[in-house]
Parts: C-alpha cells; sequence; structure tokens
C-alpha cells in the first residue's frame, strides 16, 4: 500500500502490554504508543482533524491562511508537519520552559517559533501566548487560530480515532482507564468513548503536584510537559472522570525511564505520568481488570530535560 503523504500514516498506532510493571494481583495495563504516529506524539491526529474540520468549513486555504497557534509543545509538531504537507505558511507561539527540541522541530517542518518568556507560572504564559496569536488574527483575516483548548474537533479526534481503536484493538472489557489533561481532549474524547462500550469504566485523571488545578492546589512550574498548563480547558468534560491521582515530577520521570528501559517504550515525561497512575489504578482493580493508558509522545524530545540526566 503506498500512502499519498506521511499525514496518511497517522493513528493506528500500536496497544502493548506493560509486562513488568505491574504485580501478579494487579490488573493488567495496555499502553497505547502514540510515539509512532507520523509527528512522534498523540497531537497529530487532532492538529489533522482541527485543519480538516476548517477546511470543510472554507475557514482556510493553502497558500492562502497563516495558521497561528499558542501551543506548550506537541500540537504545535503537528501543525508545523501539517503545514509543510498541505502548504500552509505556519507559526507557533510557545513558553520559552518547553524543551529546546520541541521548537528545533517546528523549525525542521519549516514552520516559525514564536517565544514568549515563562517567568514562573506556565498557565499565564500559555495566556500570554493564546493573546498573541488572537491580535495576530485581529489584524489579519488570513491568519487562523485552530484554539486547541476550545475546538471540539480536537476532543472529537481522541473519541473518533484513538478511542475506537482502543476498542478494537482490546476486543475485550476495558475497566479502567486514566491520563494527564492538557487540553483535555484526550481524557473526554477517549474517556467517552470508553464510557459508551463499558458504562463502568473506571476513568481518572492525572495532574501534576505543581498544577493541580482541578485539585484546588497552586500552578507553579514542573516538567510534566503536554499536561497541568495551568488552565481549566473549555473542552474539557469534567463528569468524564470519577477522581483525580497527583503525580510528582519524581515519580513522573522515575515511570518513564522504567517505560524505557524495563519494557522498551521510549515516551515523554507525561507518559510515566499516566503509567505511575494506571499502576495505582491496576492495583485498586486487581487480576483480570484491564487498564488502558496514553503513552502520547516520544523520549526522543527530550534529550535537553531531566528525563535524561547524567546520560
Ligand atoms: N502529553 C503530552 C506530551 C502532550 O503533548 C499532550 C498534549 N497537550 C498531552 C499529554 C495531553 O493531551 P490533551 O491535550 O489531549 O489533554
Amino acid at each position: 500500500m503506498i500512502y499519498e503523504n506521511i499525514l496518511e500514516a497517522t493513528g493506528n498506532t500500536p496497544l502493548i502490554r506493560l509486562n513488568h510493571m505491574t504485580g501478579p494481583e494487579d490488573a493488567q495495563i495496555l499502553v497505547k504508543f502514540e510515539a509512532m504516529n507520523a509527528g512522534g506524539s498523540i497531537k497529530t491526529r487532532t492538529a489533522l482533524n482541527m485543519i480538516e474540520a476548517a477546511e470543510k468549513k472554507g475557514l482556510i486555504q493553502p497558500g492562502k491562511t497563516t495558521i497561528v497557534e499558542p501551543t506548550s509543545g506537541n500540537q504545535g509538531i503537528g501543525l508545523a508537519l501539517i503545514g509543510a504537507v498541505k502548504g500552509y505558511r505556519t507559526i507557533i507561539i510557545m513558553p520559552d520552559s518547553v524543551s529546546e527540541e520541541r521548537r528545533k522541530l517546528v523549525r525542521h517542518y519549516g514552520a516559525e517559533v514564536k517565544l514568549i518568556h515563562d517567568a514562573g507560572n506556565i498557565g499565564k504564559c500559555i495566556d500570554e501566548c493564546l493573546e498573541t496569536a488572537m491580535k495576530m488574527a485581529a489584524e489579519n483575516p488570513d491568519v487562523y487560530v485552530p484554539q486547541q483548548f476550545e475546538n471540539e474537533a480536537n476532543s472529537q479526534a481522541q473519541k473518533e480515532q484513538t478511542g475506537r481503536e482502543i476498542l478494537e484493538q482490546a476486543g475485550i472489557t476495558i475497566d479502567g482507564f486514566c491520563s494527564g489533561i492538557g487540553t483535555g481532549g484526550t481524557i473526554t474524547g477517549v474517556g467517552e468513548a470508553l464510557k459508551e462500550a463499558n458504562p463502568d469504566v473506571e476513568i481518572w485523571a492525572a495532574e501534576p503536584e505543581h498544577a493541580a488545578i482541578l485539585s484546588g492546589g497552586e500552578v507553579g512550574t514542573h516538567i510534566q510537559m503536554g499536561i497541568g498548563d495551568g488552565v481549566i480547558p473549555a473542552i474539557l468534560n469534567q463528569k468524564i472522570y470519577s477522581h483525580i491521582e497527583i503525580v510528582t515530577d519524581e515519580e513522573a520521570l522515575e515511570t518513564a525511564r522504567e517505560l524505557a528501559s524495563k519494557e522498551g517504550l521510549m515516551c515523554g515525561i507525561s507518559s510515566g505520568t499516566n503509567v505511575a497512575v494506571a499502576k495505582r489504578m491496576a492495583r485498586k482493580l486487581g487480576k483480570g481488570k484491564t487498564v488502558v493508558t496514553i503513552l502520547a509522545d516520544t523520549a526522543e524530545r527530550y534529550f535537553s530535560t531531566p528525563l535524561f540526566e547524567g546520560q
């Protein structure tokens, strides 16, 4: 089979059992390995769905429209990839606290990067990124801002693609699902798909210790990039999860390192967060049950971060 372009190779990522990270009395954990998407993360799916939804509505046109998006990383890489393939000028606005690899990847796809200084509050910085994007849109009618935090096409991609794939690939009852929250697209979309298949599925949210906003905590700086952006996103279905677990940076790092060294799964820090919570859930649900979570991106965009410290 020949793909017409790299975008067609997005999705249909493998669902993989963890073999060395649960105890004999625990539920099994299955992970959706999103590093294998074109663009190296789950966010290529959502970026593509948002762009194609806007194209269908006649809102944007290659060669004419400039796509501008505030993002803490992977969504920007996905949009830059799409811009390269489809012929859109793309400008990504991101906090200067996200990993240097993210900026380089965006630029390598031929897109432009605008950095906004993060003075220690990621939520405030993301707000400033959004203000900059909206100002550019106000000044130029050919600028389109997908606005992943409020664009329904984001959670729709997670429901109709990621969620549906998990159900088809597992072929058994999914008893538990957990995920960190960036835009909330993943937990909302996948959560809704799994709940439609099994109304009793238990869904837990994960928050970084220093951005546990849904748990009423303060927002500071953390390294679990892609989640805990310090905002409560408009597309987040706050009724989809029954419980919130908090994860420290240390536990997220340690778990992400174990995923590589024990399971051969090269993934980012938020994947460590997700699996740390999946392990707690597997312990609670117990033997015979199935817990699913997401490994959102590849470890290879974290060389400059504490994930690879000392290596
Ligand atoms: N992990 C990483 C590495 C991400 O880039 C994102 C996207 N922001 C997420 C997790 C969270 O996904 P969502 O935006 O769907 O909540």
